[in-house]
């Protein structure tokens, strides 16, 4: 198993086709890098996954003769996706001389591949750049699909491009030294895709969710891990084809979403709410949003609760900060790309595995489900 490529992920965009490949190695990166003539490469990182795996990362390169590897390493952390960083990179590289047969390396989590990739989409009107994504949350989602940004000061992600890198590799060996919190961060997304797109896929999440989430079951022939990662990558890329600058079915990956983003926005896109638990909560609060639309049964709100709270993230918005202004969090959801006119815009289940884009909800029934979710934690 060491030595297999576990699988490769192809997709299809015509000029703009590559491969996301899972393994336990980096081999895929150097037969991509061998077979292309890069005559310089530049690794942007940050300091904690540069301290744990860049040697082995630049080892292997090493080995292909490369004249000219360039090191950046950034800040761990949201506060690296700036104007300020991006213009510090930026000159670095151009002090570089870089050419149109340069390489831009993204080697992180979903911090350092958008960044890395609105680098890459700028520099010289667009260089090549590879993925290597460290995180569950990056080898599931962002480094997927071509999605690229930095922040303003106004809102996150609202500066970006799409643009597509030329192979993504998911290394799942660097799985083993990221911390429980970030594995179960990125579950929240491999759940995701199994409520959206695959009945089977959530009821078998349900039975081997143990396999993803804790890493001491982390070993060379973890095939639960490949065969969840290798399955989200294949939901993702099958939509991300379809629809690739977002116009309409995209945005069904932004189920739980509308929600995550008013609690990311309420809690200051701070550590005491990552991404990822965001987006559980969202899911909850879409499934009781779809049952009050009478969209789905209320067995299904609490299955998945279920299996939210088994995974282990907390559901109890109290848990996680004391107080709540929730008329601020309410009216944060007209902030949401999805909406038009005023009128609410909600990806909502139909049943396990299949959503529906729900146009013009009422703000009505919005805020109960909001006030109804949090009255239900304030007495326990
Ligand atoms: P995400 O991928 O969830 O968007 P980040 O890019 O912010 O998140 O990464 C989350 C944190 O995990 C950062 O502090 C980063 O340095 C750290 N990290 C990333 N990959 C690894 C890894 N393989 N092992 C240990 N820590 C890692
Ligand atoms: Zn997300």
């Amino acid at each position: 198993v060491i030595n297999q490529n576990l699988s490769k992920i192809s997709i299809d965009l015509a000029s703009r086709s590559y491969s996301i490949d899972i393994a336990y190695n980096l081999k895929p990166l150097d037969v991509f890098i061998g077979n292309n003539n890069y005559k310089k490469i530049f690794i942007i990182t940050d300091s904690n996954i540069a301290n744990i795996h860049l040697e082995e990362l630049l080892q292997s390169l090493h080995l292909l003769n490369l004249s000219s590897i360039i090191k950046l390493v950034v800040e761990p952390g949201e506060t690296s996706k700036s104007f300020k960083v991006f213009q510090d990179l930026s000159e670095e590289i151009i002090a570089n001389q870089p050419d149109r047969k340069s390489l831009v390396i993204a080697f992180g989590g979903g911090v350092v591949g958008d960044l890395s990739g609105f680098i890459a989409s700028t520099m010289l009107r667009g260089i090549d750049f590879i993925q290597l994504p460290t995180t569950l949350l990056a080898m599931v989602d962002s480094s997927v699909g071509g999605k690229t940004a930095i922040n303003s000061k106004i809102g996150k992600n609202l500066i970006g491009t799409f643009y597509q890198p030329k192979m993504v590799l998911c290394n799942l060996s660097y799985l083993k030294t990221l911390p429980k919190r970030q594995l179960i961060n990125g579950y929240a997304e491999v759940l995701k895709y199994g409520l959206i797109e695959d009945l089977d896929f959530f009821y078998w999440l349900e039975n081997n969710y143990t396999n993803i989430v804790e890493s001491s079951k982390y070993s060379q022939a973890n095939e639960n891990l490949s065969f969840a990662v290798s399955k989200s990558c294949k939901i993702k890329a099958k939509i991300v084809v379809a629809d690739e600058k977002e116009q309409n079915l995209r945005a069904v990956l932004n189920f739980g979403h509308s929600f995550a983003h008013i609690l990311e926005q309420e809690t200051g896109y701070s550590n005491l709410l990552l991404h990822g638990e965001a987006v559980a909560i969202g899911i909850s609060l879409a499934n009781r949003l779809a049952y009050r639309l009478k969209m789905i049964e209320s067995e299904v709100v609490a299955r998945v609760d279920r299996h939210l709270i088994d995974v282990g993230f907390v559901l109890n918005p109290y848990k996680i900060k004391p107080e709540w202004d929730i008329e601020n969090l309410k009216n944060s959801i007209f902030l949401d790309k999805k909406n038009e006119n005023q009128k609410l815009t909600f990806i909502l289940l139909e049943n396990i595995g299949k959503v529906k884009i729900v146009k013009n909800v009422n703000f009505e029934d919005f805020s109960c489900v909001i006030d109804d979710y949090f009255k239900g934690f304030l007495n326990n």
